[in-house]
């Protein structure tokens, strides 16, 4: 008699029992089961916090596989997947080229110690491709990115305040961790527990989209400004005609830097990212995700007389073990390759295609804002006024709608960010019958919640 063949993770079509690879581990493995035992020895069974659910509920899908626009899940279940990493696969997963290359690179070594060619051609890739930009420092993630170049421009200007705009997120660094205080220039409160009021006094929160409102005094304190400049961490917020430039106008005036935190915009809104796509130049960029190719990276750079502040040329320390990793570099490499100006506008008229496709299956039946820049998507589900800022997108995306919304796609087959205030990242390899699909299986969700929710809609 025949073995059973597997079809659990992702149809490894092994015999039942008979694998010997990774997968082999899991089979009889279900969802529930795996979240049970990383419970007992994951705090609260994730590495980052929004993958446990808590957000939505229920039990988190742990991904086996994925290919292109697809995840499986250890139960052999299909997801169209628009997490994509929080924006890092920007061709889908495991592209045969991105994979091909890594293997490559993992082949001659994936850890020195000692400068490697690759981040010579990677930072080259990234200064020919942004204006304005000259140097960078690579960095093993967004946070140490954001962190670093707050440090850098606290060396550069000699100052220490620095602003950044309620609702974005730079990564979990504590300065840039604050929530928003009560008014503009309030001192901010910190974020979360273990953040001291010391490490959050120099930081000023205010309202996104508004230039902000600081006296002369407060000004001449600014090291920087910091901001992501389309924001796509709580919803989508793109930013409003003039928000920008206002930015690089109080920044210039006011003898301090401007930061764009382009982690998730940089490399994917277009050929460099925000500052081209706005055609406003700050002085710091922070990069991540896109430039890794899905392996752990992050940057920051800038123009030359800023970034030679750094060491080993300057007095401001920053450096790290795996910085600039030689695997990280060639599969960033091998993406940047492949993103040209075609397919930034390929992946465009995909983030738009999503756009009206989840807007016409959606607003019949529930109220439904769906922002669009580029190739990034937002999805409000809920009553409220259009979403400007961090305060007009709180009322929407605590409004209860999202969970149930989230759970009837998931059911379905569709797999979004665990959380009201994600963004969607189409990849260059979500196809039309994907987000055909995505259409009709939004349409279904939504009436089913407008049925199981009808209390919300007031
Ligand atoms: N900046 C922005 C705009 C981000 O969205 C993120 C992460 O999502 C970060 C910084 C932090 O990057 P990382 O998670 O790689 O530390």
């Amino acid at each position: 008699m025949s073995a059973s063949i597997c079809t659990r993770v992702g149809g490894c079509s092994q015999p039942v029992g008979g694998c010997a690879s990774a997968t082999g581990a899991l089979c009889g493995e279900t969802n529930a089961s795996l979240f049970e035992r990383a419970q007992r020895v994951l705090v609260g069974g994730v590495n980052s916090p929004v993958r446990a659910f808590r957000s939505v509920g229920g039990v988190p899908y742990f991904v086996a596989s994925g290919d292109g626009a697809h995840v499986w899940d250890v139960e052999g279940k299909r997801y169209i997947d628009y997490v994509q990493s929080y924006g890092a696969s920007i061709l889908g997963h495991a592209h045969p080229r991105v994979v091909e290359t890594i293997r490559q690179a993992a082949a001659q070594g994936s850890a020195f110690g000692a400068p490697t060619y690759r981040e010579v051609l990677l930072a080259e890739t990234i200064a020919d491709r942004v204006p304005g930009l000259d140097m960078v420092r690579m960095t093993s993630s967004g946070t140490e990115a954001t962190m670093s170049a707050v440090r850098l421009a606290r060396g550069f200007t000699g100052r220490d305040k620095v602003v950044k705009f309620a609702g974005c997120y730079h990564g979990a660094s504590d300065s840039l961790l604050a929530e928003s205080g009560s008014g503009v220039a309030q001192q901010s409160l910190p974020g979360t527990a273990g953040v001291t009021m010391g490490s959050v006094q120099d930081t000023i929160v205010v309202p996104y989209n508004t230039i902000p409102q600081l006296s002369d005094d407060e000004w001449k304190q600014v090291a920087l400004i910091a901001v992501e400049p389309v924001a796509a961490n709580m919803g989508l917020v793109a930013p409003a005609p003039g928000f920008l430039q206002g930015l690089r106008d109080a920044a210039t005036k006011a003898g301090a830097l401007l930061l764009f935190d382009e982690v998730i915009t940089g490399f994917r809104i277009g050929n460099a990212g925000a500052a081209t796509w706005s055609g406003v130049q700050p002085d710091l960029w922070a990069f991540g995700k896109v430039i890794g190719g899905g392996l752990p990276v992050g940057a920051f750079g800038g123009t030359r007389s800023i970034m030679e502040q750094l060491a080993p040329l300057g007095p401001v320390y920053q450096g790290g073990t795996m910085s600039g990793n030689p695997l990280a570099c060639a599969a960033g490499l091998a993406v940047l390759e492949l993103m040209t100006d075609a397919a930034y506008d390929e992946l465009a008229s995909r983030g738009a295609a999503l756009t009206r496709a989840l807007n016409d299956a959606i607003s019949s039946v529930l109220p439904v804002q769906t922002p669009n820049v580029r190739s990034l998507v937002g999805l409000f589900v809920g009553p409220g006024e259009p979403v400007h800022d961090y305060e007009s997108a709180k009322p929407i995306a605590s409004c209860g709608l999202y969970a149930p919304f989230f759970h009837a796609m998931l059911s379905r087959g569709v797999a979004m960010a665990p959380g009201a205030y994600e963004a969607m990242f189409p990849s260059l390899a979500h196809t039309e019958a994907d987000i055909s699909r995505t259409a009709e299986v939004a349409h279904a969700a939504a009436t089913e919640v407008a049925r199981t929710h009808a209390h919300l809609l007031g």
